[in-house]
């Protein structure tokens, strides 16, 4: 579904990505691991189009999208959701939703045309069915909500729009366990219902449990790749690469 060969990126002078690959097949849920700075973060955004410079290639079911703008990537169905959640502030949860909906309206998840109300509610009531602590929050202030109830906000956000697959960037940073635990078993439905996940992950325990396969990244390429389990019996290759 993602193919990523020998990508380089660069902030300004700093060349970041020294030629990373990877691929990610449908249905998976792939997870990205390695120290801070290793690089994780900026393959995201260089996937999403949203580092200046880059080279190599990707493409996404089949289309190359290297050069592609941002907005393309998401009408073709890829979303991602940043480290920093962006939850709008003033807004309730609901209207968090909606957002997502608003934004994919004329795309392929509305079928070319605006998303009608009934499709919108219909929407919102399956996203509330994942998310049961959305559910019960739906006309609660956004931000008044605890940090890991926004990042399941932000990720059921991307999920309005129905994408094909996801990327999502540390989604439990600072965020509690019993909560992250939920987000990871929310994951794994996300997955039954058909949608590809490529995650960054600092926690590796948890990360291998709900992955299928695994790439370390150090030094802005990749260093390690294999299926999860193999990964987990593994300890002396997790202490090299992935303390933080
Ligand atoms: P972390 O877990 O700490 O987020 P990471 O593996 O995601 O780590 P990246 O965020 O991709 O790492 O950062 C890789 C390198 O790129 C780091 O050395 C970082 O300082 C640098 N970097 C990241 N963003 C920028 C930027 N906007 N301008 C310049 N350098 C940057």
């Amino acid at each position: 579904m993602l193919a990523v060969e020998n990508l380089r990126a660069w902030y300004g002078h700093s060349h970041i990505l020294q030629g990373l690959s990877l691929e990610v097949r449908a249905g998976e849920i792939v997870t990205l691991v390695g120290r801070n700075g290793a690089g994780k973060t900026t393959t995201l955004k260089s996937i999403m189009g949203l580092v200046p410079k880059r080279e190599g290639r990707v493409t996404f079911a089949g289309v190359d999208i290297l050069d592609r703008p941002p907005h393309e990537r998401f009408h073709q169905g890829l979303a991602y959701v940043p480290e920093e959640r962006r939850i709008v502030p003033g807004l309730t949860v609901e209207e968090n939703l909606r957002l997502g909906i608003l934004a994919a309206r004329g795309d392929r998840a509305t079928k070319g045309g605006r998303a009608s109300r009934h499709d919108e509610a219909r929407r919102i009531e399956a996203i509330a069915e994942t998310f049961p602590r959305l559910k019960q929050r739906l006309k609660q202030e956004a931000i008044t909500m605890s940090g890991g109830e926004q990042q399941m906000l932000a990720i059921a956000r991307a999920l309005m729009a129905a994408p094909v697959m996801v990327l999502l960037d540390e989604p439990s940073e600072g965020i509690m366990p019993i909560l992250v635990e939920e987000m990871f078993e929310q994951f794994v439905a996300m997955k039954r219902a058909g949608t590809t996940i490529l995650l960054v992950e600092q926690n590796v325990e948890l990360a291998l449990d709900i992955s299928d396969r695994v790439y370390i990244v150090d030094g802005g390429a990749v260093v390690y790749h294999a299926p999860a389990a193999e990964l987990r019996g593994d300890p002396e290759i997790q202490a090299r690469y992935c303390a933080v």
